[in-house]
């Protein structure tokens, strides 16, 4: 690994048709360090009207008999495996730029920007393999259909996993031959915009894929609401969810899937392997400085083991490491931003105002940036703000139950369906949870297995529709039936 402390900043234009140009207004945002809270450099601020562009530009790309419409399949899987080796050249540039932007520990970044690699050699092995049915229809017919690209697909990234979303993104979208137009994080647009250039020599055609950096309530909006965007892939919060499916509705009702907030439950009973649960539900809580959609935010444990746990989750807490995210020794960056950063340590106050015991953490660690110390609660009531809502940072919380059926209902008792988990080796107890927690992704003896291979999204709240596996594609594809009168006198 090589970690490059100084990343040059290769790209802050706006990516339309395999070209770099700067934005219509003039107009430019900065994106910021969160190590430091200084700016790294100013990026040229997309808005409606480069919007309307990149729109223009995909729909070209996309038109009967273009380039791309007329490719075979499998020229698409070889483009999208030969961006994945350019990906994979790059690693360590792109993981030192994703943790100055982002903050996250660059061995994060690597492993991040594998997992995105992961994506993308996946889906490059569909496109020649997904296909219609042949249907035994009424009548004296022959009946077929056929999958077909969606069109133009706006994309909008959150800032806690840039590549690796973006991946998740653009692999479905592109093996099923849509064309795509990305807005990543206002937060985070540095990775996306080196991806850009690298979609370009990877050779696909221009209008392909383009990239509109720029603030949501703009840019974003204005995607969500055009006439001429055929879906929105959204992961983000669960409130601007909601306004991207009005403004879909309001607009011209394109397609939406939505990936949305969490308070995801981990259950461990006192039959499991209790070190290993440890150290897992510790991991999966704080990792990302706790801005993970599907952390182990509700970490509910046995009675009979409760003090234990509680105190082994203590220790380990205050043993995590705090500093500089290019230190390979480092497992914990800042939080996002600011704004993150505010909103988190509100919350710890909350929690604590509410009665919850504080056992670890709970102020700011150190003087510059926005890191928050590793914070543990215990005693925490379903009732308390701490236990409801997503926070978005590096708190556990942890509440004691007694029997299955009591924490089934108190796990599913959010307005969330993102993930659940359970730590049991009785398979009769593994069996039941996996049939009554209501989540789109239940994980046994492990937590955050999120694979490329198989389907991820949630129940309730937490967003429709999915990504990743074979289900993911399914949300880049109409169907069309085809029936052909089939004529007897001259058959
Ligand atoms: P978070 O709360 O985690 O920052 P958001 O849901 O605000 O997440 O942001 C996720 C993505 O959605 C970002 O790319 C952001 O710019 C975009 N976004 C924010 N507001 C809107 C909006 N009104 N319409 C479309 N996209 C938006």
């Amino acid at each position: 690994m090589a970690v490059n402390r100084n990343p040059e900043i290769k790209y802050t234009q706006i990516f339309i048709n395999n070209e770099w140009v700067n934005s219509v207004s003039g107009k430019t945002f900065e994106t910021i360090n969160p190590v430091t809270g200084k700016v790294i450099t100013r990026v040229q601020e997309g808005d409606k009207a480069d919007i309307d562009k990149a729109v223009k530009a995909a729909r070209l790309a996309f038109k009967r008999g273009s380039v791309w419409r007329t490719i075979d399949a499998s020229e698409r899987g070889r483009l999208l495996n030969r961006l994945a080796d350019l990906i994979e050249r790059d690693v360590d540039y792109l993981a030192s730029l994703e943790t100055l932007d982002n903050g996250m520990p660059y061995k994060r970044a690597v492993h991040e920007i594998r997992g995105g690699l992961g994506l993308l050699r996946y889906y490059a092995g569909w496109p020649d393999k997904v296909h219609g049915k042949v249907i035994p229809a009424d009548g004296q017919v022959f009946a077929f259909t056929r999958v077909e690209p969606i069109g133009v697909c706006g994309q909008i990234i959150p800032w806690n996993y840039p590549l690796f979303l973006l991946a998740g993104k653009l692999g479905p979208a592109l093996a099923t031959g849509n064309v795509v137009v990305v807005k990543p994080a206002e937060q985070t647009p540095l990775t996306a915009l080196y991806v850009a250039n690298l979609v370009k020599e990877a050779g696909f055609p221009p209008g392909v894929v383009n990239v509109v950096p720029g603030y949501g309530h703009t840019a974003g909006a204005a995607l969500s609401e055009h006439l001429d965007v055929d879906k929105i892939a959204f992961t983000g919060s669960t409130e601007v969810g909601k306004l991207i499916q009005i403004a879909s509705g309001k607009s011209n009702g394109k397609r939406v899937t939505l990936e949305t907030g969490g308070k995801s439950p981990l259950i461990v009973f006192d039959d499991a392997n209790i070190d290993e649960a440890v150290v897992v539900a510790h991991e999966t809580v704080f990792v990302n400085q706790g801005q993970t959609c599907c952390a182990a935010t509700r970490l509910f444990v046995q009675d009979t083991i409760y003090d234990k746990f509680v105190e082994k989750s203590v220790e380990l807490a205050k043993k995590r490491q705090l500093g500089d995210p290019y230190e390979t020794t480092t497992q914990q960056g800042p939080q996002i931003d600011d704004k993150q950063f505010a909103k988190v340590l509100k919350l710890i106050d909350t929690g604590v105002q509410e009665g919850a015991k504080l056992l670890a953490g709970g102020k700011r660690w150190g003087t510059r940036g926005y890191y928050v110390e590793p914070t543990v609660f215990a005693d925490v009531k379903d009732s308390h703000t701490i236990a409801k809502e997503e926070i978005f940072g590096p708190v556990q919380s942890i509440l004691k139950f007694k029997t299955l059926d009591e924490v089934v209902d108190r796990a599913n008792d959010t307005t969330y369906g993102l993930a659940a988990g359970a730590f049991t080796n009785d398979v009769n107890k593994a069996l039941k949870l996996f049939q009554s927690l209501e989540s789109g992704n239940v994980w046994i003896n492990t937590f955050l297995a999120v694979k490329p291979q198989t389907p991820f999204g949630g129940y309730k709240q937490s967003g429709f529709g999915r990504e990743f596996g074979e289900d993911g594609l399914h949300e880049y594809l109409e169907i069309k039936s085809v029936v052909f009168k089939v004529d007897e006198k001259n058959s």
